[in-house]
């Protein structure tokens, strides 16, 4: 059987994370301490209270730039490597992006804040609509819980998975692209849902992962097969980021190389000189 998830929602305005209203990405409010919160639904709660006088701003007529969408068909297995990083002399541990969520404590409120500028927030698609109410250490429990399946799935008992997966993704039937023909696939309601979805495909379906073509500088990984029900063109970068660093970096060796045989020649040839010499 082939577990498909289908892709978390990126398009136009109603990008993950993205408040339309103040022309910016969500910010965070870590309220009473601890609690995960955002300005945009105290922005939609104010809009409540205030008389139909007031003017609003129009969501519907912000324009903007969005930052590139993340790459995140890892991330799972991304979030697992804050607790176990790669043994790779290359990529020294503790040096991951979320790292400080190891030490915990206020450090909690700055890895939220950059997720959600990275990708919205963990638990809801929609933080308007459809919040959640989750603690700093919710994140932390959640992730670190999401790492372990994600690097060895056999610690989670099957009704574990089926419970996250009711709680964070719908069932859905999606038609395929040519056809009257549909797919049952894996709805994800959050990033929470995307990643128990990923988990269960690498579980069910022996889904392996390859590091990024720059493991240099890059800890990121790369699926054997697609979650979104079709194969497509086999990926080795996990950005485009990536592949112009490797490319600049085998360029740099191919000129290293060159210099290198040049020196030898010219070596050679004062030594045969010198022979002459003698
Ligand atoms: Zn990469």
């Amino acid at each position: 059987m082939a577990i498909s998830i289908s892709r978390p929602p990126s398009s136009g305005k109603n990008v993950l994370g993205f408040d339309a209203i103040n022309d910016r990405f969500n910010e965070v409010h870590i309220r009473e301490g601890e609690v995960v919160d955002y300005d945009i639904r105290v922005h939609e709660l104010m809009k409540a209270e205030l008389s139909s006088a007031h003017v609003l701003p129009d969501i519907t007529n912000q324009t903007g730039v969005l930052s590139d969408y993340p790459y995140y068909l890892d991330l799972h297995r991304h979030l697992g490597r804050i607790w176990q990083p790669f043994d790779d002399p290359e990529s020294p541990p503790f040096n991951h992006e979320y790292g400080q969520i190891v030490v915990g404590g206020l450090a909690l409120a700055g890895v939220v804040k950059l997720f959600v500028e990275q990708y919205g927030d963990f638990f809801t698609f929609d933080v308007r609509k459809q919040y959640r109410e989750k603690t700093t250490e919710d994140w932390r429990t959640e992730w670190r819980e999401i790492g372990q399946a994600a690097l060895d799935p056999s610690l989670f008992s099957d009704e574990y998975i089926n419970d996250k997966l009711a709680i964070f993704t719908n069932p859905a039937l999606e038609r395929n692209q040519a056809g009257p023909n549909a797919s049952l696939v894996l709805r994800p309601l959050s990033w929470a849902g995307w990643c128990w979805g990923l988990i269960a495909r690498d579980k069910y379906d022996s889904i392996t992962y390859k590091r990024c073509g720059n493991p240099r500088s890059c800890i990121r990984e790369i699926p054997s097969m697609l979650p979104f029900g079709k194969s497509g063109r086999k990926q080795r970068f996990c950005s485009n980021r990536c592949k112009i660093a490797e490319r600049a970096h085998r360029q740099k060796i191919k000129e290293s190389a060159k210099t290198d045989t040049l020196k030898a020649i010219k070596n050679r040839q004062s030594a045969n000189l010198n022979c002459r010499g003698n």
